[in-house]
């Protein structure tokens, strides 16, 4: 999986004309394997925590290098952050954010999709993306609380295949 993503990364530092270095793969790796949605300061300490040497400023103006060549999409759940996640071989989908504890749940709606492609059509419009969130609170208040009080980040890794 990782290779063909290191094709299309390198091809586009290529033609950019960005230096292709060790450390720019090194995120794009972390962040493939992440499997759910980040910060940039996130996967620094999820790097650092397994024994990556890689800059804070590296990894700041490589995800951004990754949005850009769509590898990585940017993500605003409302609370002020930039939060990542893998766009490769992902198919499109949509949040629901509880806004107690957190929790991130994807959804997929296909008459999402076709009211974005009613709505420019109509309007003349050619989309590049789009966001729906749905903000709310989770209907089980305990698992919820739960949820609330361990704080801590814990990356949720992709299993290797
Ligand atoms: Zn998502
Ligand atoms: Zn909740």
């Amino acid at each position: 999986m990782e290779n063909e993503a290191h094709k299309i990364f390198t091809e586009y530092l290529k033609y950019h004309k960005h230096r292709i270095t060790p450390e720019r793969f090194e995120v794009l790796d972390f962040a493939l394997n992440n499997e759910g949605h980040f910060t940039a300061d996130e996967l620094y300490v999820d790097m650092k925590q397994n024994n990556s040497n890689v800059s804070r400023a590296t990894i700041y103006n490589t995800l951004e290098l990754l949005v850009d060549c769509r590898l990585l999409v940017k993500r605003n759940f409302g609370d002020g952050k930039t939060t990542y996640e893998s766009n490769f071989r992902r198919g499109s989908h949509d949040h629901l954010i509880c806004t107690t504890c957190g929790e991130i749940i994807e959804f997929h709606a296909p008459e999402i999709e076709e009211i974005v492609k009613r709505v420019c059509d109509e309007l003349g419009f050619i989309p590049s993306g789009y966001s729906f969130n749905i903000y709310g609170i989770c209907k089980d208040e305990d698992a919820c609380e739960k949820k609330k009080s361990k704080s801590s980040y814990a990356p949720k890794r992709r299993k290797k295949s």
